[in-house]
């Protein structure tokens, strides 16, 4: 064979070559990616409902309503009124009230309780307790704030204590048991009620 018909030749030969590997390389690399590559599809009106419903529901877990927590502020001063106040006692007393206002409710959960503010007047002191709740309603959660107040109240009644149960005399206020009936007490504790409950 002729040398100089030779070169142009294999030259020829070596680009027909090159260029059908790459073909093959490129329609292997499409073939891969539409493979993998996952269908797209617009969701349908109820798929979006469903998954706003469901952030929604996520979103209530991660953001409940927001609390005024002023307990660091409040107790000093409550203390001064009452030095045997108890925060925990109130927390309980204010998640007991509202399970008892909202016992018709589906699935209530108290996130949080917590003073959000305190008023003292001679006859009668309260602490302002807020709470963070979701219940289930139709189906969609809903988040509420409520507020509770809880109240000592200052008056005649309360000069001598006695017992609620069978309303002896205490001769001893302190006292966890009452001497006559056998009635478990809350010494001091005891003149603290929930005594109002309000969405707000
Ligand atoms: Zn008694």
């Amino acid at each position: 064979m002729n040398l100089e018909l030779f070169f142009p030749f294999t030259f020829l030969i070596s680009v027909i070559v090159i260029c059908g590997v790459v073909l093959v390389i490129v329609l292997n690399i499409r073939k891969a990616i539409k493979h993998h590559m996952p269908t797209i599809r617009t969701p349908s009106l109820h798929e979006i409902t469903d998954n706003l419903q469901d952030l929604s529901r996520k979103m209530g877990d991660m953001f409940p309503a927001a609390l005024q927590d002023r307990e660091a502020a409040c107790l000093p001063l409550i203390r001064r009124d009452d030095p045997s106040f108890s925060p925990t006692l109130a927390y309980t007393y204010a998640k007991e009230g509202l399970r008892m206002r909202l016992s018709d409710r589906n699935d209530l959960r108290i996130h949080r309780v917590v003073i959000s503010d305190y008023k003292s007047e001679p006859r009668e002191k309260t602490v302002i307790l807020q709470a963070a709740l979701q219940y289930e309603n139709n189906g969609s959660v809903e988040q509420k704030r409520y507020v509770l107040l809880y109240t000592l109240t200052i008056g005649k009644d309360n000069q001598s204590p006695h017992c609620p149960n069978c309303g002896a005399p205490l001769s001893d206020p302190k006292a966890a048991q009452c001497p006559y009936c056998d009635s478990r007490l809350l010494p001091q504790d005891a003149d603290w009620r929930i005594s109002e409950i309000y969405e707000g």
